[in-house]
């Protein structure tokens, strides 16, 4: 896999050009970037300590030197002629990611990453016969991670890429926006008999810019070639694009090699030198990367592998999480008076993690502080699960705050002891036989007790303080 990351700086890569998506065509350009005669690129640093993170969160080493170079061709995207790479020099090199797949460990070598810049967009126009560029995008910096082969199936292909991508989201350094093209991927897929050392002839799959993509054109792609294999053909060497509108990978050109781009040093550019304090700093500013938040949500919050899995897989559901967590303490001291640390307990977390795993998108749309009152309402005893996930809906759907919808729909749950002894000793007194058969030892019928007191109370009765008290009252 060949993974290109956008590089979330301000700036381009080698000029003051801003990087901002989305701006009117040809607004951010200058000399530079547009490849005119005379003008010079310059280095951003910003660029190159993002990519120095990427490469420590990566496990690589980090060259002490590395080299930019000109790879040769001609596009109409590509103003100058050639784009600014790094080639026999990369940033860095030998590093690997550790990865789950159907809850089996893998681990994916990657053999470089070196930064580049991006080159500008054509823009077809689907009424008449001309294009259009845009260069806003030229010289963009970006990263190219480089991966082994060490992937066997298109499953862990989508895996790798979720692990970097989840990588680079909480470094903060890419947005990870495939749909933009903040970040694409190109995969080379070929196959070979069962015990067969080297690796047949590939085919690689260019651009794809989607997870589903990504399983879906590797899924035909093998199709496609063990089919021409069995058929006694051979599989041409050669570079072939995903179509979304017909789920086929179609011939783009022949796979080009690499002295066809006649790659030289970039004659403008010194070399990249990176001090060991320079790396050793940037090390100590990591984050707290994937790994260890998955290792810590399942320590100090004792929640499961799979919860602890399902949270930290994505950083801005992690982060919602541990908010919620806090606000429910919060709230819960607020409400109770009673201290955070024995109110809010193991099983109170795990309770906000189910949450989380029941309704994703319902805990993404609403605010930490909401998420908060719903659930401290909950353990309190206020409202009940099932009618929480009533306002949840209600929320989402109407911005309101938990407390009034509660109100308005007249939700709350009776946890007043007095009022519900008072109605459960009517219903034992409307109903002697039953009582006496609960008495006698029948304790199925306290499902009936139960049912009759919610009935009477619409539903508001808390279920297990109902329990309680038939079984007091019934003794
Ligand atoms: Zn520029």
């Amino acid at each position: 896999m060949e993974v290109h990351a956008h590089l979330l700086t301000a700036s381009k890569i080698f000029c003051g050009c801003a990087t901002a998506f989305g701006a009117p065509p040809n607004t951010h350009v200058c000399e530079v970037c547009l490849g005119m005669p005379g003008s010079l690129p310059v280095l951003n640093r910003k660029a190159v300590e993002f990519a120095l993170k990427m490469a420590l969160a990566t496990n690589c080493r980090v060259n002490p030197e590395s080299v930019f170079a000109r790879k040769n061709y001609f596009y109409p995207d590509l103003p100058k002629g050639y784009q600014i790479s790094q080639y026999e020099h990369p940033l860095a090199e030998h590093g690997f990611l550790d990865l789950k797949v159907a809850g089996e460990p893998r681990r994916i070598g990657i053999t470089r990453i070196h930064m580049e810049e991006d080159a500008g967009k054509l823009i077809h126009s689907e009424s008449r016969p001309v294009s259009f560029v845009d260069f806003n995008r030229t010289g963009v910096p970006l990263i190219e991670i480089v991966s082994e082969p060490d992937m066997r199936a298109p499953d862990e292909a989508v895996e790798y890429l979720k692990g970097l991508r989840n990588i680079l989201l909480y470094l903060e350094i890419c947005d990870g926006n495939m749909e933009e093209g903040s970040l694409r991927c190109d995969a080379n897929i070929s196959l070979r008999p069962v015990g067969q050392l080297e690796f047949g002839t590939r085919a690689e799959l260019k651009n794809m810019n989607s997870f589903r993509f990504v399983k879906a054109a590797l899924e035909y792609e093998i199709k496609r070639q063990r089919a021409l294999l069995s058929a006694g053909r051979e599989i041409v060497q050669e570079t072939r694009l995903w179509d979304t509108a017909t789920n086929q990978t179609v011939s783009m050109r022949g796979k080009e090699e690499a002295h066809d781009y006649r790659y030289f040093p970039d004659p403008d550019l010194v070399p990249v030198r990176v001090s060991e304090e320079w790396i050793e700093s940037l090390r100590k500013e990591l984050p707290e990367l994937p790994a260890a938040r998955l290792a810590r949500f399942q320590s100090q919050y004792s929640l499961p592998e799979y919860d602890a899995e399902v949270l930290t897989s994505d950083k801005t559901r992690a982060d919602k999480f541990e908010a919620v967590v806090s606000e429910v303490s919060t709230q819960y001291i607020r409400l109770t008076g009673i201290p955070s640390e024995e109110a809010v307990g193991k099983p109170t977390i795990k309770q906000v993690s189910n949450w989380f795993l029941d309704d994703p998108t319902a805990m993404s749309t609403i605010s930490s502080a909401t998420s908060g009152t719903l659930l401290t309402l909950v353990e309190k005893g206020t409202i009940s699960r099932n009618q929480a996930k009533e306002v949840l809906k209600e929320v989402v759907a109407t911005g309101k705050d938990p407390e009034t919808i509660i109100k308005e729909k007249g939700l709350t749950q009776i946890s007043d002891t007095g009022a519900l002894e008072a109605a459960a000793q009517e219903i034992i007194n409307a109903n002697p036989k039953e009582a006496a058969d609960f008495r006698g030892g029948k304790t199925k019928v306290m499902g009936f007790f139960v049912g009759q007191l919610m009935k009477k109370t619409k539903g508001q009765a808390n279920p297990q303080l109902a329990n309680e008290i038939f079984q007091r009252l019934l003794k």
